[in-house]
């Protein structure tokens, strides 16, 4: 394989910059969140925050340590006596003022999307929405943490179970999704009755910075949210606190599996409650009864949105022999009229998040060329340059290459022939992943045996946009375990306490 190319910068426009210009430049916070004030890294280090489109710095964010990740969760500690035991009334009330809060800055938001992670604005606005679906699901969730009552098995004895918050919860979230991953941690954790130290990536803090700031705008009392940036140097000083701090009960991790295994491991001498949402590598299988004007577009929005990096963008397209070079031309069609370009612009698709994602991009295509694969479209850097990649969709590709097998995260459509049903949930299976699976088929008596075979926690039944805050979000095998949103989500944050009654007759 060719050594990559040197990056070439891109330069973004004045109007570009303009459209992407906060309302409030208070809402770029670059000190650590701790109970409800700035708070600067102990040794007064710091890391550079960088538009990925342009390279251009946003901010110097404090680079925290064990200190501060300690500093949060006493904080937390100190907050969660009081938090747990206000009304889960108050607690609705409180998500309820953080929403009004988050919709009354959402453009801002947006734009401090676009800005650090390089999405186009129009998803960044999405992804607002998106996030504030959670936090207003779970305002309405934190009301109905019902307990049980179990018929006695004694006569004067009462069977009662009822649910208490687990604790100070960590969050440790990507860059991907910077506001959604994390409203998706907190507002259930606060809902339940728990306090939050949380770690945002080192790539998009400020995100996460400015949604802490908005939960102190909205009354949230000290304590009870808690945001520690930290470069990736420090990443793993934060977590190592929090990690063997035994008042931190929980952690939810979003991210790949490589660290969700090593936190799971590390966190075994405190036997934290863990969620991880940990890699994927979805499958999306076309069978040749589908409609396939459906199967297009759902495949282009499940491979390009956030230009190919959300953890359940379709990987592997399996497409049935009898409508493969069909399948191939439309998608060609559709993928040359994806408009790339900067965040601030009309682009659908924006830059990578940073130079190691764009050579990994680079060495998948390259690795599936070597091995016969043919590129239709796209397959190489954009003229944009800096981490822009061209929309591509290659054929011809086989089990033999590396994209079969791992994670691309990129804008690029390998699309695999299938001859029958066995062979496509073979291949489908054939990961160690199982987050989404999507898949597209009219004949009712497959889609059941299909979603019954498929190893995925999630799956999209000619549907692509399956993320929701109703719906359990989450994995199985090496895309971890636990939900996120729905009431499968709460309970993440909750445990079982029975209360045995006697003496009643
Ligand atoms: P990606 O490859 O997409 O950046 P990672 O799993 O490396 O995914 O990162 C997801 C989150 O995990 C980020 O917030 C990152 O800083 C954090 N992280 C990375 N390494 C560690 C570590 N050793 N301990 C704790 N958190 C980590």
């Amino acid at each position: 394989m060719a050594a990559p190319a040197e990056i070439q910068n891109h330069s973004t426009s004045a109007a570009e910059k303009q459209v992407l210009q906060l309302d409030r430049s208070d809402l770029i916070v670059t000190r650590a969140w701790i109970a409800n004030k700035r708070v600067q890294s102990s040794d007064a280090r710091t890391f550079p925050v960088e538009n990925p489109a342009d390279g251009s710095l946003i901010a110097e964010v404090a680079d925290c340590g064990s200190a501060e990740a300690k500093a949060a969760a006493d904080a937390a500690h100190r907050a969660f006596a009081s938090w747990r035991k206000i009304l889960a009334k108050e607690r609705a009330a409180h998500l309820q003022s953080w929403l009004t809060q988050v919709k009354k800055n959402q453009e801002d938001l947006a734009r401090l999307i676009s800005i650090e992670q390089g999405k186009p604005l129009t998803e960044s606005r999405a992804e607002v929405a998106y996030g504030a679906a959670y936090i207003e699901w779970f305002a309405e969730e934190a009301k109905r943490a019902y307990g049980d009552i179990i018929p006695e098995t004694a006569p004067g004895r009462k069977i009662i179970v009822t649910r208490e918050p687990v604790g100070v919860a960590a969050a440790i979230t990507p860059w991907n999704f910077p506001i959604a991953m994390l409203a998706r941690k907190i507002a259930p954790a606060l809902a339940a009755g728990c306090t939050i130290v949380a770690k945002p990536a080192e790539d998009t803090p400020l995100s996460a910075l400015a949604l802490a700031l908005l939960a102190a705008e909205a009354g949230i009392p000290e304590g009870v949210v808690n945001v520690v940036p930290a470069s990736r140097k420090n990443a793993g000083a934060v977590a190592d606190v929090w990690l063997n701090d035994e008042r931190v009960r929980k952690l939810s991790f979003t991210g790949s599996t490589a660290v969700g295994k090593h936190l799971a491991q590390a966190s075994a001498s405190t036997l934290k409650r863990l969620s991880l949402e940990l890699g994927g590598n979805a499958p999306f299988i076309v069978f040749e009864d589908a409609d396939l004007d459906r199967a297009i577009k759902g495949m282009i929005a499940a491979k390009f949105r956030n230009a190919g990096q959300t953890c359940i963008c379709a990987n592997r397209i399996y497409i049935a022999d009898a409508i493969y070079d069909e399948f191939a031309e439309r998608a060609v069609q559709a993928v040359a009229n994806l408009r790339v370009g900067p965040a601030g612009g009309d682009a659908e698709i924006g830059p990578l998040i940073n130079a190691r994602a764009l050579v990994k991009v680079e060495r998948h295509v390259a690795d599936a060329v070597e091995h016969g694969a043919r590129v239709l479209i796209g397959g190489k850097r954009h003229a944009l340059g800096r981490y822009f990649y061209e929309p591509t969709v290659l054929v011809d590709v086989d089990s033999s290459m590396v994209l079969s097998c791992e994670e691309t995260f990129g804008p690029v459509a390998p699309l695999f022939r299938f001859h029958t049903e066995e062979e496509a949930i073979s291949a489908a299976n054939s990961t160690p992943f199982g987050l989404a699976a999507y898949f597209y088929s009219r004949d009712i008596a497959r889609v059941m045996r299909v979603s019954a075979a498929l190893e995925s926690g999630m799956v999209g039944i000619n549907e692509a946009a399956i993320s929701t805050e109703v719906a359990p979000f989450g994995g199985v095998k090496d895309s971890g375990y636990g939900r996120e949103g729905s009431p499968y989500g709460m309970d993440e944050y909750l445990q079982t306490k029975y209360l045995c009654l006697g003496g009643l007759s």
